[in-house]
């Protein structure tokens, strides 16, 4: 952040804030996703029961309803629309609410909006859509917390709970592969409709996942 003391104190678009990870998504923002500026390929789930970044507490929480969020790029968590080269965002015009309203040195009003109205899945899917009945089946055999304790159970040798979490990691990639592919999506559409791969949320746990001759096994790192 780039300020001197005798200036009136204003954001300085140094992109911080961007490269630290894009804004979740609110209700004021649907008629982003709906005019095509955020396509659904730009946003990625962080389901209920997932450990995610608080900005305004900066701790990691467990989720207890989920957020859309526009993704990262180069594998980081800086906002897809920033660019490092210029210091831009793609979408400085019509940027998202929590963008417009954060400013790094007051966060207020940011926390005032933080967890109001935000957008689910379900709000951008229209009812009915079967793509809903996928994403509920998904939530109730991949749910996150359950990833958790089957984890940790794993690590401290628990078999069936290594069996069953690999089931469940096998489903969460199944479904990745054969929705694009029975649907024509384009895989990009993953991480909107399921979330982070289980196999992404295992490596924050330091639990590689390895695929093997058609099956899968577990990596448990320190
Ligand atoms: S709000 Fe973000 S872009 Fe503005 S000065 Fe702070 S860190 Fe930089
Ligand atoms: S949408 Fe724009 S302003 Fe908001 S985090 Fe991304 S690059 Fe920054």
């Amino acid at each position: 952040m780039h300020f001197s003391t005798d200036e009136e104190p204003r954001c300085k678009r140094c992109g911080d804030c961007c490269r630290k990870g894009g804004p979740a998504l609110h209700l004021q923002d649907l008629p982003l996703i709906q005019d095509g500026t955020i396509p659904l390929s730009a946003i990625v789930t962080l389901r209920k029961g997932e450990r995610a970044y608080d900005q305004p507490g900066q701790s990691v929480d467990m989720l207890d309803s989920e957020i859309l969020k526009i993704k990262g790029r180069d594998a980081a968590w800086t906002c897809t629309f920033f660019s490092p080269a210029g210091n831009t965002c793609g979408i400085y015009e019509t940027r998202p609410a929590e963008c417009e309203i954060l400013f790094c040195r007051d966060i207020e009003p940011l926390k005032a909006m933080y967890d109001k109205d935000r957008l689910a899945r379900a709000d951008l899917l229209p009812e009915g859509h079967p793509l809903l009945d996928l994403i509920a089946e998904h939530d109730g055999k991949c749910d996150p917390a359950r990833m958790e304790a089957l984890a940790k159970a794993a690590r401290e040798g628990d078999r069936e709970a290594g069996q069953a979490l690999k089931e469940m990691v096998v489903f969460d990639m199944e479904i990745r592969r054969l929705v694009p592919e029975r649907t024509g999506m384009s895989p990009d559409m993953n991480e909107f409709l399921f979330g982070r791969p289980l196999r992404v949320l295992l490596a924050a746990m330091n639990i590689k996942t390895y695929e093997t001759g058609g099956t899968i096994r577990f990596g448990f790192n320190k």
